[in-house]
């Protein structure tokens, strides 16, 4: 079905009029100042509006321009912009900033080509400065842009640079400017990234819906026959995902239960509203050591009991296992180690593995047992981007790969592959070199389960546009009657 795109840039614009303005467009109206706009846009990558313009107006206070910015260090500038996401790179980048806006006159440069060469500014920044500052045709494809298209059909392309470039050939010219700001203020308010709200969408009719699993209707009772929605999530920093809006995430995921991992934190660190998000109930289990590790999870289903640890003192101290009983099964949190640099912990990682597969088993003699979290392994070759390069690398040694075998040979399903044999299918990504734009990463998280339970998965899933982690979570369906 080809959609007609005028019109239903039409209806976004009126579903989105009363919405607020993306935060670089409402900078740009307020100042019309291309050094603004461009510093704003590098704050605001993955980072909430809200954060960004409290960022961008204290930064702005202190360094209205380039020459003030020069003044500042990279440590008060740090400090200023804190805690939009990546703060200490992106103090790194505009530290740099107005010595290499010399070669272009002092003055932020109105091209893609030119733009790009400064520290910080990819092309999708590039492309909304361009737009959004100098007001030229220029497409930026932000990941709500990328993805909404998709889910129209008007593209067919896996990475946002392919949908720029499908953009540009196809997108009538008129549209290009305003489309970024039209569908992220829609992506952020109704055709949202998890769960979109379709019951109050009025493109709801003609919309193709492609992949889209609409939210459940607000107050509407679960049937009896649909299945259970847990999520697993290493969230690398609960606190810093919490300022990236971790509550609104759940919320919209809309989960059962949801397991994390990498929470980083002891509950005497959290706040009241983390560890209380309304109609849940959370458990922790935290290393002794802060800041590091640490497994939790949120349900609205009550456990007849909780299980912290292994019962083995030398990986419980580390805060990775944890595991809620119910009537008919046993779901298990964990955070596989890391073997590391140099593989220094690979045999602590292969004792932790062993320990963890007799626990599985030993419970599965009574219940039904479901695993989730990060196993910190790419099974075979398949999971991750660049196979051949990472044999000695840790997530993907012979070792590490052979307890995955064994786990499955002990009876375990890794849940994903029951649905799915495609490629190019991960859930972690580098922070580095734009891995994740570029698709570059590794299936690291997984459900398993035993296998009486794998009788009752309805499906499987990752949920790979939820961001704010360099992990996204992945998805079990389960019908546990
Ligand atoms: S109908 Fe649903 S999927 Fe389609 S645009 Fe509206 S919210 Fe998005």
């Amino acid at each position: 079905m080809n959609i007609d795109i005028d019109s239903f840039l039409e209806t976004v614009a009126s579903e989105v009029k009363d919405k607020d303005v993306p935060v670089v467009d409402l900078i740009a109206v307020q100042t019309r100042d291309p050094f603004k706009v461009l510093v704003a846009t590098i704050l605001s990558a993955r980072t909430k509006d809200e954060t960004t313009a409290r960022a961008s107006k204290k930064l702005f206070k202190r360094a209205p321009d380039r020459k003030a910015l020069r003044l500042l260090t990279e440590d008060q500038i740090a400090k200023l912009i804190y805690p939009v996401g990546f703060y200490k790179n992106k103090a790194a980048y505009l530290t740099k900033l107005p010595a290499a806006l010399e070669q272009f006159g002092e003055e932020v440069p109105d091209t893609i080509e030119e733009l790009i060469t400064l520290p910080g500014v990819g092309r999708k920044t590039a492309n909304l400065v361009v737009s959004v500052a100098f007001g030229k045709p220029a497409i930026c494809v932000d990941t709500h842009v990328h993805r909404i298209l998709n889910i129209w059909n008007y593209v067919e392309t896996d990475t946002p640079l392919k949908t720029e470039m499908a953009l540009r050939e196809k997108l009538p010219e008129r549209h290009w400017i305003a489309i970024n700001s039209l569908l992220v203020a829609f992506g952020q308010s109704i055709c949202r990234p998890v769960s979109p709200h379709c019951d109050i969408c009025n493109l709801a009719d003609k919309c193709p819906r492609n992949g889209v699993k609409p939210r459940k209707i607000p107050g509407s009772k679960r049937n009896i026959d649909q299945p259970l929605r847990f999520i697993s999530w290493n969230v690398n920093g609960i606190r810093a995902l919490e300022k990236k809006g971790f509550r609104d995430i759940v919320v919209d995921l809309d989960p059962d239960i949801i397991g994390i991992q990498e929470t980083k934190a002891q509950p005497d660190q959290l706040s009241e509203e983390l560890k209380n998000i309304p109609g849940y109930t959370s458990y922790w289990h935290s290393a002794k050591k802060k800041g590091y590790s640490g497994v939790a999870f949120y349900t609205r289903l009550k456990p007849v009991a909780i299980h912290t640890g292994l019962g083995n003192e030398e990986f419980d101290s580390e805060g990775r296992v944890l595991t809620l009983e119910f009537k008919t099964y046993y779901l298990i949190n964990i955070y596989f180690p890391n073997s590391g640099d140099k593989l220094k912990r690979l045999d602590f990682k292969l004792r932790f593995n062993d320990t963890l597969l007799a626990f599985a088993l030993k419970l599965g003699e009574k219940k039904d047992v479901i695993l989730c979290g990060d196993f910190n392994v790419a099974h075979k070759e398949i999971d991750l981007k660049n196979p051949k390069n990472n044999i000695k690398h840790a997530g993907f040694t012979p070792e590490e790969r052979h307890w995955m075998d064994s786990f499955i040979e002990a009876g375990f399903t890794d849940t994903f592959r029951i649905y799915n044999q495609e490629p190019e299918q991960y859930s972690w990504w580098s922070y580095r070199f734009n891995a994740r734009a570029k698709n570059i990463g590794w299936r690291i998280d997984y459900f398993c389960v035993d296998e009486s339970a794998r009788k009752k998965v309805a499906d499987a899933a990752i949920l790979q546009e939820v961001t704010g982690s360099d992990h996204c979570p992945v998805q079990l369906e389960y019908l546990p009657r």
